[in-house]
């Protein structure tokens, strides 16, 4: 999800600041990492014989599904083949209809606070799911429905987390074949979900079978506006019929499509994914493009040539970014949807190789990179929830966090100082951006706990995304970005497939980074640990007439310890620099002869996570005008708040 771009638009007090550790300082260039000899080989895409496909898919859907466009209805019927996987019984299905979030007023969803959503909209038309049907064939037909709980575990107004008890335990290794029937009726566009006109965001729109850890346990839950989704993986072959002249945009690829009685049916399918959303749009404009071998659609509204322009230079320049660092992109097909105007609250969200993308038609006006974030995110999020599939709901960290370090990365890699912003006489970057919103709400909550653990979307962005993406930049500054880029590359290469927990990450970064990295990360990521350095004022001492005696203390506050840089400058302009290894809560230099007049810990500032950069320095006499350079970056902030969309 990306709803987030200017939460915290303040982000640039380090705009001055901030290092950057991505070279070119001249013109940005949209030229992504030149590929070197480690580059990955391309690969045949076809998805018979593509590798790196998530393995044993232990569910299979088989679904068609017919749009009635007026009555914003979705008639489906779906043959479902699901696998025990685990290593106990089961003795019941969970099941997620995640669309009935937007059934009524009272739904957990709905009745949670403002400051929980991503938006304010109202509840126009209500929308849901269901099911009119659910047997299995192992169980000779029999209804299933009939005893499905009615609601939500403890939650009578709340039924999107449902319980189906079965007649005999499945056992491991056992299968069902399921017959599913419903009908989905699409709320009129509430946050993700919906129609707005001809538009229609068909997702969380199918009865969805919870993920069945190894343990035999369900990882199911109520579907919180702070919530992210979890599943199986499984493949997909689904037939939608829209009106003739409709766009479809599916996951997966489209194998068949056809036209008659004015009526179309498009037929996608696709291996390895863990979810399933198609966009219906009768007004589209569709353009096609073939990015490192992936065949690339958009969608889009009419009338905004240079998001869309923007959209596919991002899509063209990231994929293969991302490939290069996270592992091959497995999909013959991806497909991005910029939503029309009055559908902006579908904007910013990621499904198996379909991305919701855009940003205010008018960001690039104002030299904002909001559309280009945006879509940098939503490709990131294709490895980091797509292919490595953490359970959104217990760690939204992993997913949010890592796409959000992604997305930064290519931004940075892309345009440099003003990856956030660009205006003639101001240059903002995402780096800044983020580490402001890090900073400020960094002692507030854990970053890794439940999604609906968080106070609000403020916090969990700030947290989640934010603060998670400044602490991996602090990690490549610190212990050497190409042990961070090995780190992370391995953990999207070994997890790809997988359900990974946070300490699937801190293993890597241990084995990659060191004790110490691995360290300061569980402490940051459960802790609500921070760090800050200062320097106190310089001392100097003389007495009888010796040589004067300076004294440079440097204290370290907080439980993270990083490695730090003291540079120092004498009177008569010599250069001195000191290593800490930051434990401890001081360190002390002491000099004797030509004074120390200025110092300054870490004056790269590679620790983006200090709490106060402007405490790093001290000098006898001020050489730098710090109390004017704080009261312009309020100016600025204001400044910057007052262009945020
Ligand atoms: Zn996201």
């Amino acid at each position: 999800v990306f709803g987030l771009v200017c939460l915290t638009a303040s982000g640039f007090v380090l705009a001055w600041a901030a290092p950057e550790p991505v070279p070119p300082p001249g013109t940005p260039s949209l030229d992504p990492t030149p590929r070197s000899a480690a580059a990955p080989a391309r690969m045949d895409r076809s998805p018979a014989t593509r590798g790196g496909l998530p393995v044993v898919p232990v569910l299979s859907y088989d679904i068609t599904a017919r749009l009635d466009e007026k009555r914003h209805v979705v008639d489906a019927r779906a043959e479902v083949h699901w696998t025990n996987a685990s290593s106990r019984p089961v003795r019941e299905l969970w099941i997620h209809l995640y669309l009935n979030a937007f059934s009524s007023t009272r739904t957990l969803f709905m009745r949670s606070p403002a400051s929980s959503r991503r938006t304010a909209a109202a509840l126009v038309e209500a929308g849901g799911i269901t099911v009119n049907r659910l047997s299995a064939r192992e169980f000779g037909g029999r209804d299933l429905w009939r005893d499905a709980a009615r609601h939500s575990p403890g939650d009578p107004a709340d039924d999107t987390d449902i319980r189906v008890p079965l007649p005999e335990p499945v056992a491991p290794g056992g299968s069902l074949h399921l017959d599913l029937g419903w009908v989905a009726r699409l709320p009129r566009l509430v946050e993700r979900a919906g129609y707005v006109g001809d538009f229609f965001a068909v997702v969380q729109w199918f009865p969805k079978i919870a993920r069945l850890e190894a343990d035999g346990t369900w990882a199911h839950f109520a579907f919180h506006p702070l919530t992210e989704f979890s599943a199986d993986f499984g493949n997909y072959t689904v037939t939608v019929d829209v009106p003739a002249g409709f766009s479809v945009a599916a996951t997966g690829q489209p194998t068949s499509t056809s036209t008659s009685s004015g009526r179309r049916l498009v037929t996608s399918e696709v291996r390895g994914v863990h979810d399933f959303a198609w966009v219906a749009w009768g007004s589209a404009i569709t353009t096609r493009t073939r990015v490192a071998g992936v065949d690339v659609d958009v969608l889009s509204p009419r009338g905004h040539p240079l998001e869309l322009e923007q959209t596919l230079a991002t899509v063209q320049q990231s994929l293969p970014f991302f490939e290069h660092r996270f592992g091959t992109y497995p999909y013959p097909a991806l497909h991005v949807v910029i939503p029309p105007e009055d559908a902006q609250a579908a904007r910013g969200m990621e499904y198996p190789t379909l991305v919701m993308t855009g940003g205010p038609w008018y960001a690039p006006y104002l030299g904002l990179r909001s559309i280009e974030a945006v879509t940098a995110h939503e490709v990131a999020h294709q490895w980091f929830y797509g292919l490595v599939a953490n359970d959104e709901h217990a760690w939204p960290f992993l997913d949010e966090g890592l796409a959000s370090y992604a997305e930064s990365e290519w931004m940075q890699r892309a345009w440099g100082n003003g990856s956030a912003l660009h205006l003639p006489w101001l240059s903002v970057s995402t780096v800044a951006e983020s580490r402001t919103a890090a900073v400020e709400y960094g002692h507030l909550e854990p970053i890794a706990q439940p999604a609906d653990q968080f106070d609000s979307l403020e916090h969990l962005g700030a947290l989640a995304y934010w603060r998670t993406s400044t602490l991996l930049r602090t990690f490549g500054n610190v212990y050497g970005q190409a042990r961070l880029e090995k780190a992370l590359g391995r953990y999207a290469r070994e997890q790809r497939g997988q359900h990974p927990d946070p300490e699937a990450l801190i293993g890597v970064v241990r084995e990659e980074l060191g004790d110490p990295a691995a360290s300061n990360l569980r402490k940051a990521l459960f802790e609500r640990a921070w760090v800050d350095y200062s320097i106190d004022p310089i001392t100097h001492a003389s007495s009888n007439g010796a040589a004067i005696r300076s004294r440079v203390v440097v204290r370290r506050r907080g439980a993270l310890t990083f490695p730090v840089p003291i540079v120092m400058m004498t009177g008569r302009g010599a250069r001195k620099m000191e290593l800490w290894d930051g434990f401890g809560a001081s360190h002390t230099f002491e000099s004797v002869g030509d004074p120390i007049v200025s110092a300054a810990v870490d004056p790269e500032h590679r620790v983006l996570l200090d709490d106060d950069l402007l405490n790093n320095a001290a000098a006898v006499r001020s050489p730098f005008p710090w109390r004017s350079l704080g009261r312009g970056v309020s100016l600025a902030e204001l400044v910057l708040l007052g262009l945020g969309p």
